[in-house]
């Protein structure tokens, strides 16, 4: 290892940087070797320090800011998902069986072909894809194609034998099968039908996981992330073959991303007897948080209200509060660290009095139990009154900025005035609690410029509605900034990555533009010009 001054392997000049927790640009150059910012400083002091070996790096006036943690992201869903067929760009439906036709050309037979996206409502003959028609196409393989809308999706027969979908199979609750006028199946299935055939899908291989998580992660570079906190759901399915993808690519030295992986809170009883603790790993693959439900979601009327919604009741909690701070307790002693879905405000309340008399211990070495602060995921509907004890209590709130985009138009709808205690930004920053960012990703676009334009603005990216949406809940660019670097990495004990100082890691993202100083409106339009993770240059577009 060699750690000089002199002949340091990068010099990136010529740029403007957001050093320090200040995060405020100015005019520097910074000097990377052995993963690390060995050196600060002018162009010309930094340029000095150039050897025959370094690359240097024109920046050409961009800016440079720490490499982007998305705090709450379903990676192994999303990179899977993403080796589906994409049909959202299709203008007419044999498109949409060419694409088929194709990928039945690439895969050997029996392998599923999976799509999803299509609009038929786009099309100039809006006509759905059948059964037939998709059998024509992939004689072979079976075909499951879920719609834009995913309430929707279109089968082929090799995909309804799967699934043992014939004439005779009743419609499962909450679902339909749709049948022609001699009650045999189309291929369109509604709802919770689509279920029967997604449970006949068989589960990706060890490499095709493997193959998913590399694309994912240069995808992520792509957009200038560099550190993640995966939300697992299932430990028997999914659970597994993520931590074990994660840590193969570790040990190959391929895993270019820092990643803290949560755990599924009906586990919890065999993570203890494990003797796993929070903050278990090393500095690019570490056990993260025990994940909980407090409650549902507004889309479904499940979040937990206080007052009714205007067109429905006042949801439910996911599970009994009792039973709940139970398990959180049981986690917290042993040095586990939870995070819990809390959506409505009547289960952020209830969650808050669970932390609020939650005591938490010292392990045998004397350090604090667990090592990290315990979360609160989505923080969507919160009472001010409920806001304020915040303060003192040091829990981390996940929030989730390009969601609230998508979902003005469905709060106006379901709490009308009473929306402004949803989305609080301003109030939770204001809190003093740590304040950390996400996509949600695949719920929502896992673009960080996106999230931080939706932040500050709170407006759709063709700037409506026109003032902001409830805009005294905005927050400035820097407090956005943070809460995708600084704050998660400060909040996860990760010391050395998420500020540009000296002796840091150098996970760097390097922007198209200042997104201090462009119009807010345009901060969606910047892009990611290059990545450095760890000192290595994983993407680069100029
Ligand atoms: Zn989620």
């Amino acid at each position: 290892m060699k750690m000089s001054a002199q002949n340091p392997e990068a010099i990136v000049y010529n740029g403007l940087l957001a050093i320090g927790s200040a995060m405020q640009p100015v005019s520097q150059a910074l000097a990377v070797d052995c993963g690390k910012i060995l050196a600060l400083g002018s162009d010309a002091d930094m340029l000095s320090l150039a050897g025959p070996d370094t690359k240097m790096i024109d920046l050409n006036g961009r800016l440079v800011v720490p490499g982007f943690i998305d705090s709450h992201i379903h990676f192994y869903e999303w990179s899977l998902k993403r080796q589906n067929l994409k049909l959202d760009d299709l203008t007419n439906l044999e498109e949409l069986l060419d694409r088929v036709r194709e990928d039945a050309h690439t895969k050997p037979p029996q392998e599923w072909i999976m799509g999803q996206g299509w609009n038929e409502t786009d099309w100039t003959d809006p006509r759905m894809p059948t059964r037939e028609m998709l059998d024509l196409a992939a004689p072979d393989h079976p075909v499951l194609l879920w719609r834009c809308d995913l309430h929707l999706a279109a089968a082929n027969s090799a995909a309804l034998r799967l699934a043992d979908i014939n004439a005779k199979t009743p419609d499962p609750p909450d679902g339909r099968i749709e049948r022609d006028p001699a009650g045999k199946p189309t291929g369109i299935l509604r709802e919770l039908a689509i279920n029967l055939v997604r449970q006949a899908v068989k589960p990706p291989d060890p490499s095709q996981v493997k193959d998913a998580f590399e694309d994912g992660i240069k995808a992520l570079h792509r957009i200038g992330i560099t550190g993640i906190h995966d939300i697992r759901l299932m430990a028997d399915t999914d659970g597994a073959s993520a931590l074990r993808t994660f840590q193969i690519l570790d040990q190959s030295d391929r895993l270019e991303l820092r990643c803290w992986v949560s755990l599924s809170g009906h586990e919890l009883d065999k993570i203890i007897a494990l003797g796993l603790r929070t903050g278990f790993g090393n500095d690019r693959l570490r056990i993260g948080h025990v994940k909980f439900f407090a409650d549902g979601g507004m889309g479904a009327r499940t979040a937990w209200l206080i007052d009714p919604y205007l067109d429905a009741e006042r949801g439910m909690p996911m599970m009994d509060m009792e039973f709940l701070a139970q398990e959180i307790e049981k986690a917290d002693n042993a040095g586990l660290s939870v995070m819990v879905h809390a959506v409505g405000d009547r289960a952020n309340q209830e969650l808050i009095n669970i932390y609020e008399k939650l005591k938490s211990g010292r392990d045998a070495s004397g350090a604090p139990l667990p090592s990290l602060p315990h979360r609160i995921e989505h923080v969507q509907m919160i009472q001010p009154q409920d806001a304020d004890r915040l303060r003192d209590l040091g829990v981390a709130l996940c929030v989730t900025p390009a969601n609230m985009v998508l979902d003005m138009n469905l709060i106006d709808t379901a709490l009308g005035p009473s929306g402004k205690w949803t989305y609080s930004f301003r109030r939770l920053v204001d809190s003093g609690s740590p304040v950390i960012f996400s996509s949600d990703c695949p719920v929502c676009d896992p673009n960080p410029l996106l999230g931080i334009h939706a932040a500050v603005t709170r407006q759709r990216i063709d700037g409506t509605p026109d003032s902001g949406w409830w805009p005294e809940s905005c927050v400035t660019v820097a407090e956005a900034l943070k809460a995708y670097t600084l704050t998660p990495a400060k909040t996860h004990n990760a010391l050395d990555i998420g500020t540009i100082a000296v002796g840091n890691r150098a996970d760097l993202a390097v922007l198209s533009h200042d997104i201090f100083k462009m119009p807010t409106m345009q901060i969606a339009q910047s892009r990611v010009d290059m990545t450095l993770f760890d000192g290595e240059v994983v993407h680069r577009n100029f």
